[in-house]
């Protein structure tokens, strides 16, 4: 593993990452046309890099089977949530990762605790789950739209005023105990600007093959964008913490958003740093027993391993 590709992609997800305890305000503190000074051209070499280490350390992740990996996707819409998934998905081997999207809640969903419906979609251990929209609509959405919390059938005294609070508490707490318990959690917030939105809405009105992505609800939440700003920053804030941070992604650029999600989660995979299961001497002795008995049924004139025949150990020569 070349520690080059491993510093690089570290370097460049720091100044994305939301310092934990730090007091974030969305517009100013982070720009959704940033790009760490970089042209689409060298960010799509970076992409590669990235996709090559996701796929390398799926391989070790599901091979170990100890750990899993939880990555949130957050955004408002036209964020490019979609798009996102798809290029961090090319990476990965499909056996070995479970996307599920949240949307509203059903009666079933709502009869339950408020974190009950994220549980069920949890990784298992060797997997990568990716949650898009999470259980963070619960401090969002819910927040913006209190509406949503009636439905929710909560008793009057859970519900008064500090219930954000509270909800930034127990979504803490609950990440803090997947993290003990083997399950990385990693959260990335696609950051777009109202100007982008609008440009982005206007094209899925203006391409035919693009309006069933259109919806004139997706018009009405645009409306609350100041609320939607101020629940992300509180949100931010009180929930990026040292064992699962925040990454505020700039997304006004797509190509720009897409590469640092895949940066983040080969980071975060690079942080597990997973080991293939070594077998130990008494299977690695049986192993090499049964490669002999192998060996002897060769036909005729084949080598007896065509495998090393044709990956010779390094420095010898094939003969
Ligand atoms: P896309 O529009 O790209 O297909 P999407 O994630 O926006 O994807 P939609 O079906 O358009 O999917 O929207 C899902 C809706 O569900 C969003 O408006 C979101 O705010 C809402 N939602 C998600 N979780 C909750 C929740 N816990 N309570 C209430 N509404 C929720
Ligand atoms: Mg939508």
């Amino acid at each position: 593993m070349s520690d080059e590709r491993a510093e690089r992609i570290a370097e460049f997800v720091a100044p994305l990452r939301v310092e934990p305890g730090s007091k974030v305000r969305l517009g100013r503190d982070f720009d959704p046309r940033y790009r760490a000074g970089m042209k689409k051209r060298e960010g799509k070499e970076l992409l590669r890099i990235g996709v090559s280490l996701l796929a390398e350390y799926q391989q070790r992740l599901a091979a170990q089977d100890t750990y899993g990996v939880l990555l949130c996707l957050q955004a408002l819409d036209a964020g490019g949530k979609d798009g996102t998934i798809r290029h961090v998905m090319s990476g990965v081997n499909p056996q070995g990762v479970r996307v599920s999207s949240f949307k509203v809640p059903s009666a079933e969903e709502l009869d339950h605790d408020y974190l009950w419906r994220y549980a069920l979609r949890l990784p298992s251990r060797g997997e990568i789950a990716i949650f898009n929209r999470s259980h963070y609509e619960e401090v969002l959405v819910v927040r913006v739209h209190p509406e949503n919390l009636v439905r929710q059938k909560l008793p009057d005294d859970s519900r008064g005023p500090g219930i954000w609070e509270r909800r930034y508490r127990e979504i803490n707490r609950w990440e803090h105990y997947l993290t003990d318990n083997g399950f990385k959690v990693v959260k990335i917030f696609l950051n777009l600007s109202k100007e982008e939105q609008r440009t982005r809405f206007l094209r899925r009105i203006d391409r035919p093959d693009k309006n069933w992505k259109f919806s004139a609800a997706d018009v009405r939440e645009r409306g609350h964008w100041d609320e939607y700003q101020h629940a992300f920053s509180e949100m931010l804030s009180a929930t990026s913490t040292k064992w699962a941070p925040w990454y505020v992604v700039p997304a006004d650029r797509k190509w720009f958003g897409r590469i640092s999600a895949a940066a983040i989660l080969a980071h975060t995979l690079m942080e597990i740093d997973p080991q293939y299961p070594d077998v130990g001497k008494a299977a690695r002795k049986d192993l090499l027993d049964t490669k002999r008995d192998l060996e002897r049924e060769a036909p005729a004139g084949a080598p007896a391993d065509p495998y090393t025949d044709r990956h010779p150990p390094a420095g010898k020569k094939r003969g």
